[in-house]
């Protein structure tokens, strides 16, 4: 068979595409390079990542393996605290997400792709420049190790932070904002006694920021630090990411009795997004288009609705669309723009949590609704507030216009009798 769509990468997107593809009656074939580590990022998911697996079919499957995620709290050194509840979020999404263990997540999208007709084939593709009309293509080497005699019509890179496709084509990339490195390893008997179970925890710290995800059995616990400062912490990943736990005054108690059960993996260089993501015969989907950071947990969220929007935009269309050109650049487009502004939406809600704007919304929302109680109205505003950064935090209003106006102009022009900004910031190095 000469599949209508090769995939190269069966992380989240890759194998999201290829079975709602699979659905509509795409030929799909995947390169899965099996290079996966058994440790991976991307633990903890955001409510608008469950339709999806609900469209999938795969909600039980993963459910029966992963940890219910009733919201996020966020700790400052300060010693503020903000509790946020998927509860009270828009309607439209369910009202938790999942902590999954990632390759099993990864595994669950492989199997439903494969149940659904898509063709997995274990193998390193390799791509190479093509002419006006395929302006990538496979080697001879890659069709060979799949049995491909003749080349597939239509080509996806979700390879990741490879970024094969942009790499092999020269295409660029504007960075993010910060120069942060990630260090995260699992751990056992670490205090996690947040209510209620499953509530994932950010700590703001002295410098940058940490993570603390339930897992079934395990936490996962990461530190998100300024590339100067974490050489000051060590030599080595563990070095750093030990004396984090040992000196950080938000995680030391807590970390006394941990018992650390794998490797410590580093992350760098991560945000960052694509100066193009489709050309004749290719698109890219995922982190190879891009990523904007950590805070907020928004990469498999973007994985996969990057699968969504090229189904909407491009494939809903049927495998005719393959034949057409213009009607793929049309879709293609069309789905870029969306995904630009998913990312710019989600950089100015994770930027309010950086630069310190969130926790002083919060400390003036507590005490003006401490100093009016009873006045009829206060308590709508309060409520109507964290429901659109929940909304917002979830996935739902992320980008809605009114939910962003809310919290600009609240920032700009309600910040009374609190710290500034400033002192809830999370700090860069020195
Ligand atoms: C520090 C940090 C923390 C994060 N935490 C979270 C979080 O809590 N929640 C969240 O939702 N997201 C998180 N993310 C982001 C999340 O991990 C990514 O957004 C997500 O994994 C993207 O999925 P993907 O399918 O695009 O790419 P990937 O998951 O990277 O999958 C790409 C796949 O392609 C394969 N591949 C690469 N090259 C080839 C090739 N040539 N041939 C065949 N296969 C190939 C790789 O082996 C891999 O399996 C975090 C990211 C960072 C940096």
């Amino acid at each position: 068979m000469t599949p209508d769509l090769a995939i190269l990468g069966a992380g989240p997107a890759g194998s999201t595409l290829a079975a709602l593809l699979a659905q509509r009656g795409f030929k799909v074939l995947v390169f899965d390079d099996a290079k996966r580590p058994e440790l991976l990022v991307g633990e903890s998911l955001v409510p608008a990542t469950v339709p999806v697996m609900r469209r999938l079919g795969i909600e039980d499957r993963v459910k029966a393996y992963s940890q219910h995620k009733p919201g996020v709290s966020f700790l400052h050194r300060s010693g503020s605290r903000i509790d946020f509840h998927f509860g009270p979020i828009a309607k439209s999404l369910p009202t938790y997400a999942y902590n999954i263990p990632r390759p099993q997540f990864d595994d669950t999208l492989r199997e439903r792709a494969e149940e659904l007709g898509a063709r997995f084939v274990t193998h390193r593709a390799a791509v190479e420049k093509g002419d006006s009309s395929r302006e990538i293509r496979l080697t001879d080497e890659t069709l060979a190790a799949a049995g491909l005699t003749e080349h597939p019509r239509f080509l996806i890179d979700a390879t990741g932070r490879a970024r094969l496709f942009a790499r092999t084509l020269g295409i660029g990339a504007k960075s993010g904002e910060r120069s942060d490195v990630a260090y995260f390893a699992h751990f056992e008997d670490f205090d996690h006694d947040f209510e209620p179970a499953g509530q994932v925890v950010i700590s703001i710290l002295d410098h940058g920021w940490s993570w603390r995800i339930p897992l079934p059995g395990r936490l996962s616990v990461g530190i998100v630090i300024h590339k100067d400062a974490a050489k000051t912490y060590g030599d080595t990943p563990e070095e750093r990411l030990d004396h984090a736990l040992k000196h950080e005054p938000l995680l030391r108690d807590a970390a006394r009795n941990a018992r650390r059960i794998t490797p410590v993996m580093t992350y760098t260089n991560y945000q960052l997004v694509s100066d193009r993501g489709h050309g004749p015969g290719w698109a890219a989907c995922g982190d190879s288009f891009g990523f904007v950071d950590p805070m907020l947990s928004p990469g498999l969220f973007m994985a996969l609705e990057s699968a969504r929007l090229f189904e909407e935009h491009v494939f809903a269309k049927g495998p005719e669309v393959l034949d057409s050109p213009d009607l793929l650049a049309a879709g293609f487009e069309a789905a870029e723009a969306e995904l630009h502004d998913w990312h710019e939406s989600w950089r100015e809600l994770i930027r309010h949590f950086y630069d310190g704007g969130i926790f002083s919304l919060y400390e003036t929302g507590t005490k003006f609704s401490a100093r009016y109680r009873g006045w009829p109205g206060i308590a709508f505003m309060e409520n109507h507030m964290t429901k659109h950064i929940a909304s917002m935090a979830s996935g739902a209003f992320t980008r809605r216009k009114y939910s962003r106006g809310l919290v600009n102009f609240m920032r700009q022009h309600m910040l009374r009798d609190c710290r500034p900004p400033e002192d809830y910031a999370v700090l860069p190095a020195g």
